[in-house]
Formats: structure tokens, sequence, C-alpha cells
């Protein structure tokens, strides 16, 4: 069923119930306030006729005038004295006379249902001196009455049936501007399967609801979000088979001089050989660059554990120290540091950092780990040849280099950069650069002590 019948059929239902308690309640308070009035005019009329009596020293019963001044069409009135005998009665109506006469003590009012029509009954006793001489009746019929009910009735029935084509068309026409959107996007939802391109959904920028106007400003977020995810894949697959593209075709050239003058010139032999070898190894790390940075792309890709900071950076500053044969200082301010994360990525986060600073210096390198309150701060400073400020932005962007030509002398892929900062942004860390050109570069690293 549609969201739109859903609502529509609620509010009908609901409102019809709504109304039905309301006729209900008009209905019988209506019949309760008027009845009341009968009642009373028709005990009024009794009274006076006791009273007359009384005037008259409780004699002359019999007198017509006594019944006649107060009697009105539609009604009855009768004195019952003694052993329940009429001795006196005003009246036309036979079903109103046939009621049998009754002698009690006690006043008796009550609604009759006479040939299907209603008729108000009403008995008063009068006493002389505590004995009951007799009792005054009265009866009538509630023709009028009833006939103002049914047109009441009427007229409920007919505002109730009003009211609820109103709610059909108005709930109807109000769900229909409310869904509307809604069916707009699942229009765009097909369109995109069936296109397979990405569109948004246009708000007409009339008084949609706030949030309606949330879901389709999330829809578009969601849409941008996967059109910047497709174009930069674009971007890396065009760059990844460019990076891969200079390697090949130095080795492909090496190999066809090999084929050519190989077998007779040892130096040019051993040139293609050293050529190869260097573009294979520079190939090699390329692609295990790309493949950790395809990993990280991966949402379960934390290890998370409890470890000591400071070892891992002793531990990597000995190791790259002896491999490169530099000096590697570091320097924290507590014996141990600890904090929750991946373990294994942090150490890839510094050994990508050492190595920077190993490949653009000459000086010995400094590492700091500081224990800050909002956190743990590593800092990886060299004294080599910098980055420009107009550099810093990109420096983390994939395949990135500064100096192009002078990157064909360090072999980097232009990737390290961009690992490096996903690790940083999944530990919901920062990073800051500062740099000079010729005075060296400090990259700092700020991490929270648990994620
Ligand atoms: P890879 O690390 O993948 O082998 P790479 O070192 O060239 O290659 P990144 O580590 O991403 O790539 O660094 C990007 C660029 O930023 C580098 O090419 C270099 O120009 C510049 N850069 C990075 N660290 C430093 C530094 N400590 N001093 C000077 N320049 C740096
Ligand atoms: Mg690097």
């Amino acid at each position: 069923m549609t969201l739109r019948s859903r609502f529509t059929l609620f509010t009908v239902f609901w409102l019809i119930f709504i109304l039905i308690l309301y006729n209900i309640f008009v209905y019988f308070f209506v019949i309760r306030v008027t009845t009341r009035g009968e009642l009373q005019l028709l005990s009024n009329k009794a009274n006076l006729v006791i009273e007359s009596l009384r005037k008259q020293g409780l004699r002359g019963f019999e007198d017509p005038k006594l019944l006649s001044e107060m009697y009105n069409y539609n009604e009855m009135m009768r004195i019952v004295t003694g052993d329940v005998r009429v001795v006196n009665e005003v009246g036309t109506d036979p079903e109103l006379l046939s009621i049998p006469p009754q002698m009690q003590v006690y006043n008796q009012t009550e609604t009759r249902q006479i040939n299907g029509q209603r008729v108000l009954y009403l008995s008063v006793p009068f006493f002389d001196q505590g004995h009951l001489i007799g009792t005054v009746e009265a009866a009538r019929r509630l023709t009028v009455l009833d006939s103002y009910l049914q047109i009441l009735l009427g007229a409920l029935s007919v505002t109730s049936i009003g009211a609820i084509v109103f709610a059909i068309f108005g709930t109807y026409w109000f769900t229909s501007r409310l869904t509307g959107p809604i069916g707009q996007m699942v229009q765009t939802m097909r369109e995109i399967d069936r296109s397979g391109k990405l569109y948004r959904v246009k708000l007409n920028g009339r008084e949609e609801s706030v949030e309606l106007q949330q879901m389709v400003r999330a829809f578009n977020q969601m849409i941008d979000r996967l059109d910047r995810t497709i174009e930069h894949q674009k971007h890396f697959v065009a760059d990844a088979s460019h990076e891969l593209k200079t390697p090949l075709t130095v080795i492909s050239s090496y190999a066809d001089m090999l084929k050519r003058w190989g077998r007779d010139n040892a130096e040019v032999r051993d040139e293609a050989i050293e050529a190869i070898s260097k573009e294979t190894e520079r190939l090699q790390n390329l692609i295990r660059s790309m493949l950790t940075l395809a990993e990280a792309e991966q949402d379960n890709w934390l290890n998370v554990s409890r470890f000591d900071v400071t070892s891992v950076v002793r531990e990597l500053s000995e190791v790259l120290g002896k491999t490169f044969e530099r000096e590697i200082r570091v320097h924290s301010d507590h014996h141990s540091v600890n904090m929750k994360g991946d373990k294994d990525k942090i150490r890839q986060l510094l050994l990508i950092l050492i190595d920077n600073a190993i490949k653009y210096s000459k000086e010995p390198i400094d590492v700091r780990i500081r224990n800050q309150k909002s956190g743990i701060k590593l800092e990886v400073t060299d004294y080599g040849i910098g980055v420009p400020d107009s550099e810093i932005p990109y420096m983390f962007d994939r395949f990135y280099r500064v100096d192009e030509a002078r990157h064909r002398k360090t072999g980097g892929s232009g990737l390290g950069l961009s690992i490096a900062k996903k690790i940083i942004d999944i530990h919901e860390g920062n990073v800051e650069v500062y740099s000079k050109p010729g005075n060296g570069t400090t990259i700092s690293i700020m991490l929270p002590r648990k994620i």
C-alpha cells in the first residue's frame, strides 16, 4: 500500500471515529436537555393543579375547570383518588387516556414508548395531614421534540459526511505534495540504475518539509561523494598507468638494445642489465605501494592493540640508522608512552616519514615523542632540502613529487605520504608540515591516545 493511501486511510478512519463520538455526545446531550425542559413544564402544571385543589380545601376534584385551564394539545391530565378512581380527566388522545391510573406516595417521572413514539409520564401525589388523598397524573407526547431530533440527526450526518469527503480530498492532496519528492528520488535512483550515470535530485524550492529537504540533501551529498570517489578512482587509474608506463618503456627499450647489440658489446649489455634491474626494482616498489594504498581504502583495515610508541620509534630508528648509515636521534620526555591503535600501521607511518627525511637530507634526523594532554605528538625533523610553501598542500596527494627531475634519482613513487595520510585519518589524528627550502622539514602528527 502506498504511503499516500495509508495516510489517507488513517486520517479518514480517525476522523470517522472522532465524529461518531462527537455526534453521539451531541445527540444525547440535546435529548437530555430538551426532555428535562418538557418535564419541568409538565411538573409545573401538576403542581399548579394541586395548589388550586388546596385553595379549594381539597374538595371539588371533579371541577372540569381545574384541568381544562392547563390542558394542551398532545397532552393528557387527570386526578386519581381513593381506590384508584379517575375523578377528573382531560385529553383527546386515546393512547394517552389508556395509560392505567396509579396511586402512589412518591413522585414518578418516566419516558415511555407508546406505538414507537416517546411519551413523557408524570405522577405527583397530594396529602392531607400525612394521608394520601390522590395523585395528579400528566402525560405528553414528545412528537415535536422527536421531529427536531430527526432534523438534528440529519444535520449531523450531512456535516459529518461533508467533513469526511473534505478530509479524503485534503489528505490525498496533502500527501501527494508530501510524497512528491520521494517519488522524484525513486525515479532518479531508477535513472541512475538504468543509465549508470550519477544524477542529483532537484528540489523545486517549494515549501517542502524540513525532513524531506534533509533527505534530498543527504541523497545529493551521497551522490556527490560517490561522484568524487569515482572521479578519484579514474584519476588514480590514469596516474597509476602513467607511472607504470615509464619504467616499462625503459625496460622494453633496454631489452631491444640488448637484442640488437648485447651479444657483441659487453658495455651495452652491462648498462642494459643494470638499468633493467633498477627499473624492475622501482616497479616492484611502486606496485607494493599501490597495493598498500588499495588495502588502506578498505574499512576494516585496523588491528587495534595497546602498545608503547617510544619502543616502536627507537627500534625503527636503530634499524633504519644502521641500514642507511645515518644518525637518527630519538627524543622522548617519558620512558614509555602508551597508546591504543594499530601498531603495524603506526610503524609504517613512521617508516614513511623517516624514509623521506633520509632521502631528502644529509644531516642527522630528530624524532620527537611528546605525551600531551590532547594526545600523542610525533615529530620527524630533518635539515635537508625542504619544501616550498606553495607545494606543501599537495605533498599528500597520490603520485605527487615536488621535483619531478629529482625523483628519478631518489626513485620515489610519490605514494608514501598519501599512505601516511590514510593511516593518520583512520586513527582520527591530524598532520602539520613546517618546512623551509634549504633549512629542512618537520612533519608533526597528533594522534589521539585511543580510537
Ligand atoms: P615514496 O615515498 O612513495 O617512495 P616519495 O618520497 O617521492 O615516494 P612521498 O613520500 O609521498 O613520495 O612524498 C611526496 C613528495 O614530497 C616527495 O616527492 C618530496 O618531493 C616531498 N617531500 C616529502 N618529504 C620531504 C622531506 N622530508 N623533505 C623534502 N621534501 C619532502
Ligand atoms: Mg616518501
